[in-house]
């Protein structure tokens, strides 16, 4: 298979690093000058639990019909047009087709921290993510930018090593030989093509086969066999079956304009590739999930039955969690925001992933009062992690931004591959995989994509 042209741009592109194509060429992605400072301890935590998260979405999927989707009906109410198709698409494929559940899963997860300083401090997690999750690559890049700095100026930092592009790697080359394909599904015109190419060129370096394909092109330009749910692409005329299929896009509404979208997402659900995500893990993600685990006996269901081993890794999980409430008892969520004491703020949040989505401080008192009764289930209510502060320079296209006070949000990458029966087919023990973003003090949100962070690497102190 030849090489794209975009991937070929980037390793032939001098600094090699972070670029995305704008309108006049490539623009360096948003990052800082140095590393941010994260307690060694802090970065040990965060690390222990990135697989509980993972074996979380196998149990979430293996109780689908017992816990996922009870838990997950009223929001899908609130929110027919997302939550509500990709339960109906998770319902429709057990029910119409086992083999299809029973396929392993890919689950490249990121759960992201921020550093609280609250009377419990330590990471407390924002959320973790299922789907999509970005920027491992060039976070990889930026933090050997950093030790090369850090060596050429004897400054003196440990700067945590960063893996995620190795693992992320052989997550996917794991899941698809010599003679399939993987597809990775973007977004048409997708800005963070270089994030993306670094797994491509990587992947193709393995000898795998890897394509680039929007949903309506797989709608349109795939076959599924309807005896053996093998799906297979056209590549140099000849057909090739789609073995693994790695998700860049699908998890906002707007991936889905048309109901050819819809036709190729359930396409990739039905047929025998390994998804990274399935329709199942996706939803383990939503926020609703993520506040329905923070009930004990909630969680103690989910492990029920489960072994030893397992119930004891998430122990403790539970310390690097802030509270998050639902809304049903709407009264008394309105009276605690309106009598919350001046240094406890919230954060309210949709069923949505992207950023650009959640409420903050002041404004959430407002948005609740405004949400109609059948929205409320949509949303959940987060307390506000009130991190750490240092300083730091954040340079966007070449030129300093901003110089001064910045807190950081780090996200750590853990990657399995479980099997119907939960073996892992992954081993990648010891390598680790992180992204940190680092932004300006008085900034509430948090996406690189987005506008509001930039990309960093650690500095265990
Ligand atoms: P998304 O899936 O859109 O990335 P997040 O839950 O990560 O949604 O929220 C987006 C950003 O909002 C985060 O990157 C973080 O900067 C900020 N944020 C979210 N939850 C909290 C919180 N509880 N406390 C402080 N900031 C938060
Ligand atoms: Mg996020
Ligand atoms: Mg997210």
């Amino acid at each position: 298979m030849s090489t794209p042209l975009h991937v070929l741009t980037l390793q032939s592109a001098t600094t090699g690093v972070l670029t995305s194509p704008t309108p006049d060429g490539y623009a360096l992605a948003p990052q800082t000058l140095t590393p941010c400072p994260i307690s060694a301890e802090h970065m040990q935590l965060a690390l222990k639990h990135s697989k509980t998260y993972n074996r979380m979405m196998y149990l979430a999927k293996k109780k689908f019909s017992t816990w996922l989707k009870p838990h997950l009906m009223a929001t899908s109410t609130s929110d027919p047009e997302f939550t509500g198709k990709l339960l109906s698409l998770a319902d429709f494929i057990l029910s119409n087709s086992p083999s299809s559940y029973e396929t392993p899963v890919l689950c490249v997860m990121r759960s992201d921290y921020m550093l609280d300083t609250s009377s419990n401090p330590g990471p407390k997690l924002v959320e973790y993510n299922t789907i999509a999750s970005s920027f491992g690559c060039l976070s990889t890049k930026l933090a050997k930018v950093h030790e090369t700095l850090n060596k050429t100026f004897s400054l003196n930092q440990n700067i945590a090593s960063n893996n995620a592009t190795d693992k992320i790697v052989g997550g996917l080359s794991a899941c698809c030989s010599l003679d399939g394909v993987i597809v990775m599904v973007v977004q048409p015109g997708e800005r963070n093509l270089f994030d993306q190419g670094v797994i491509e060129l990587e992947v193709i370096k393995r000898g795998r086969k890897i394509v680039r394909m929007s949903l309506d092109q797989i709608c349109n330009d795939s076959a599924l066999d309807a005896a053996s749910n093998v799906l297979t692409i056209k590549i140099n005329g000849a057909d090739v079956p789609v073995e693994c299929v790695y998700f860049r896009a699908g998890y906002d509404p707007s991936d889905y304009k048309s109901s050819d979208d819809w036709e190729g997402r359930k396409k990739l659900e039905l047929c025998t590739a390994i998804k990274c995500p399935d329709v199942f893990g996706q939803l383990f993600g939503a926020k609703k999930i993520q506040q329905i685990l923070t009930i004990k006996e909630e969680r103690e269901k989910l492990y029920e039955g489960e072994e030893e081993e397992y119930k004891a890794q998430q122990e403790g999980v539970e310390d690097t969690w802030v509270k998050m409430w639902d809304l049903k008892d709407f009264d008394s969520i309105v009276k605690m925001v309106q009598s919350a004491e001046e240094n406890t703020s919230f954060v309210l949040k949709p069923q949505r992933e992207g950023g650009g989505n959640n409420v903050y401080g002041d404004d959430v008192l407002g948005h609740l009062k405004a949400l109609k009764e059948e929205e409320r289930d949509g949303w959940v209510l987060m307390e506000t992690i009130v991190a750490e502060k240092f300083n730091n320079t954040l340079v966007k296209e070449g030129k300093v931004a901003y110089a001064g006070v910045c807190s950081a949000e780090i996200g750590i990458f853990g990657v399995t591959c479980f099997d119907s029966e939960g073996s892992d087919r992954i081993d990648d023990e010891g390598k680790q995989g992180y992204i940190c973003r680092c932004k300006r003090e008085g900034v509430d949100e948090g996406g690189v994509a987005a506008g509001f962070a930039f990309l960093s690497s650690i500095q265990l102190v």
